[in-house]
């Protein structure tokens, strides 16, 4: 018998009692009647004090359950002659492009700029060590782009976007922990990140794929209104039945080959702001109303939207024990991020705090290029503001609202350090103005999150693309150019790690070989 149960549990008795116990008890049967048992979804209910771990759970008694094949994930095929696609940038969505074109018999040939994990952590630490950015291996770019540093949030549920059940079994075949099936808020950590992202790569080699690092795609190949192939490091030709630009939001540069080729961009509306820090004991006594069970519960999260005059302002991006990181990827800007490990174990929780920025708020008909100016004056003027290599401006949030120069700032887990910057004098109004009537509104409604102790740092602007390279609705293929398929977030048709990878999955889906 298969049976399917809901359990409301306290988070002592969830933590301290074997779950097959709580199952037989709950089932009325000897412990040993039940066979196996997979938790389907688990969530903390933290409504009201009385905090609930609420799990839905399938039982098998008396049988043996058959393992369903299709639970297993990627099962690797060899390039069956089917032709060859190009994939500029191997973040989520160019991993997964990759897994796809595999699983069809078409052999991907994977171009990124950055270096293999192992050497990325190397180039981040010596970025930490001398105060300056490396502008081609950093937190967004190398293997597994912006990807494998992040935080590892997998909150996207939307089944419209396509088979997250695959994407989420195929991490967990490569590494992950299989609690990310069923969690509410599935989330890797960025110490389990580069395992997973190098198993992935021990896949697709080994099925025949080629993957070419510290190698930047300089130019595309277009003759008739196709796309043949694309230009490595400003010499070297690699031509292909087609090519995947999965280059992410980051890469301004790709951008400016698009642009001077000629080749449509439009621009789009995303959302800046800053980054909050605050001390995680605080979040965890809000969240959980200073629960007697805090011990046995998770760090707390937290997700807060305002509508300040029909515009979104909002908490993105939360880390529970994480730390804030310089996420920048050109010299003289600041950009920060936040990714905690997969224990959260950091005394800080950080969160990007943005207001949704509009094309006409920077100009009646803003074009693409507006919109990445915008972006990148922000970014320049956070690095004004610190004027020392990764350090951040930062500012107490009380004394933002209070028009007031921070005389002193509290400990922050950004380890390049902040310099105190008057954000209510140099942020754009727009962003300042709807910051300070949100925070207002939460002082009000949550006294304890605006304490003295809450520092903003800057600059957020990155959560996002800001433009979007069209392509065709149907065929998935640049609307000017056969053969070039834009794709995850860099193309304006992902947000985050999940949409980013499910897009990749679409797209070379889509590929269509003559
Ligand atoms: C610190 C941090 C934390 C984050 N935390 C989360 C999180 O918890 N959850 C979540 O969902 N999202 C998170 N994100 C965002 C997430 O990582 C991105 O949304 C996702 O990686 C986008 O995937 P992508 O494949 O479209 O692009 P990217 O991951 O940006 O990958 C693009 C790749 O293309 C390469 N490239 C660019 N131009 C070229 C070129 N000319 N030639 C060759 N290669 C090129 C880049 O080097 C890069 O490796 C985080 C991001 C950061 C930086």
């Amino acid at each position: 018998m298969i049976t399917i149960i809901q359990l409301v549990l306290n988070p002592k008795e969830y933590k301290e009692v074997p779950l097959q116990k709580i199952l037989a008890r709950y089932l009325k049967i000897d412990e040993k009647r039940i066979t196996s048992f997979r938790i389907i979804r688990k969530s903390i209910d933290a409504r009201k004090p009385e905090i609930k771990i609420v799990l839905r759970i399938e039982v098998t008694v008396d049988e043996i359950k058959n393992t369903n094949i299709s639970n297993v994930a990627f099962q690797p095929k060899l390039p069956l002659k089917n032709g060859n696609v190009i994939i500029v940038g191997m973040g989520p969505a160019g991993l997964f492009a990759s897994l796809q074109l595999l699983a069809r018999g078409i052999k991907p040939i994977i171009i990124e700029q950055g270096n293999d994990v192992h050497q990325r952590k190397r180039d981040i630490a010596l970025m930490y060590r001398t105060n300056t950015v490396n502008e081609i291996s950093n937190y967004c770019f190398g293997e597994g782009g912006a990807g494998t540093f992040s935080d590892g949030k997998l909150y996207s549920r939307s089944v419209k976007r396509g088979n997250i059940e695959w994407f989420l079994q195929t991490l967990v075949q490569a590494g992950a922990s299989d609690t990310i099936l069923y969690e509410s808020h599935p989330h890797i950590g960025s110490d389990k990140l580069p395992i997973i992202i190098e198993n992935i790569r021990k896949w697709i080699l080994n099925a025949g794929g080629e993957i070419y690092f510290s190698c930047q795609m300089t130019d595309l190949i277009i003759e008739n209104d196709e796309c043949k192939g694309i230009t490595v490091n400003t010499k070297d030709k690699i031509y292909a039945d087609a090519v995947i630009l999965a280059s992410g939001h980051s890469s301004r540069y790709v951008y400016d080959v698009l642009f001077h080729k000629g080749l449509s961009l439009q621009p789009k509306g995303f959302a800046v702001g800053v980054r909050l820090e605050h001390k995680q004991d605080l979040i965890n006594l809000m969240q959980y109303h200073g629960s007697s069970y805090i011990k046995y519960l998770p760090p707390a999260e937290y997700a807060i939207v305002e509508q300040i005059n029909g515009r979104g302002v909002y908490s993105f991006c939360m880390c529970p024990g994480g730390s804030i990181v310089p996420a920048m990827t050109e010299k003289e800007t600041i950009v920060v991020n936040g990714m905690s490990s997969s224990k959260r174990n950091s005394p800080f929780a950080n969160s990007g705090f943005v207001v949704e920025i509009r094309t006409e708020d920077i100009a009646q008909q803003a074009t693409a290029t507006d919109m990445l100016s915008f972006q990148h004056e922000l970014e320049k003027n956070a690095f004004k503001q610190a004027n020392d290599g990764l350090k951040a401006p930062a500012q107490r949030v009380i004394d933002f609202l209070h028009n007031k120069v921070s005389t002193s700032l509290p400990k922050t887990s950004y380890i390049p350090g902040v310099v105190s910057s008057p954000f209510h004098e140099w942020l754009p109004l727009l962003l300042r103005e709807k910051l300070t009537m949100a925070f207002q509104r939460i002082q009000k409604r949550m006294p304890l999150f605006i304490n003295d102790d809450v520092l903003m740092i800057g600059i957020e602007s990155r959560t996002s693309s800001p433009v979007r390279i069209p392509r065709n609705e149907n065929t998935f293929e640049h609307v000017q150019i056969k053969h070039l398929y834009p794709c995850g977030e860099g193309a304006g048709y992902a947000g985050g790690i999940t949409s980013s990878a499910l897009d990749g999955i679409n797209v070379a889906n889509a590929v269509y070989i003559e």
